[in-house]
C-alpha cells in the first residue's frame, strides 16, 4: 500500500533532515487512511527529544509530544499516519533500534542524508510481529 505526498511535503522533509544534520531530525506525519491508500496532509517537525551525543543516530518523540499531535491531528480531522527521521551519513531504511521502538501501522519515511544534502528517503512499515519492516511506495504528486 502506497503512501502519498505532495511534493511541497517532501521538499519540507528533505529541507528538515539538512537543517538538523549531523543530527537526526524527526518529525510527525498526519494524514487521512482509506485502507486502500494513505495521503500524508500535514506536518509537525519536532525537536529530536533523545540525548545531545545521540542525536546523530536516534531519535525520540515523547509520550507528549506524541498527545500534543494527536490533539492537533484531531483539530483538523485527521490523524497521526506516521512519522520521518533522517540518517545522516546512513541508509535510507529503519535502524534495528527504530524497530525496536516502532509500531505496526504507522509508515515511517527515513531520509538519507549526505554531506548536508538531502539524498533520498524510502518509508516503510512494520510487520504485525513486529520482526520486519516492509518497504512502501511513496507517492509523489
Ligand atoms: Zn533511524
Amino acid at each position: 500500500m502506497p503512501i502519498t505526498l505532495n511534493n511541497e511535503l517532501l521538499q519540507a522533509i528533505a529541507r528538515h533532515s539538512e537543517e538538523a544534520y549531523p543530527s537526526e531530525c524527526c518529525g510527525i506525519m498526519l494524514g487521512e487512511d482509506e485502507g486502500e491508500q494513505r495521503r500524508v496532509f500535514a506536518l509537525l517537525p519536532q525537536t529530536n527529544q533523545s540525548a545531545a551525543d545521540e542525536q546523530y543516530h536516534r531519535f525520540l518523540i515523547t509520550p507528549e509530544m506524541m498527545l500534543a499531535a494527536d490533539k492537533q491531528a484531531r483539530a483538523q480531522q485527521l490523524d497521526v499516519i506516521g512519522f520521518y527521521h533522517s540518517h545522516p551519513e546512513d541508509e535510507a531504511r529503519p535502524s534495528n533500534f527504530d524497530r525496536e521502538y516502532a509500531w505496526p501501522w504507522y509508515s515511517y519515511i527515513v531520509v538519507r542524508v549526505r554531506d548536508r544534502n538531502y539524498d533520498k528517503m524510502a518509508s516503510w512499515r512494520l510487520d504485525d510481529d513486529r520482526s520486519h519492516f516492509d518497504e512502501e511506495d511513496i507517492h509523489i504528486i
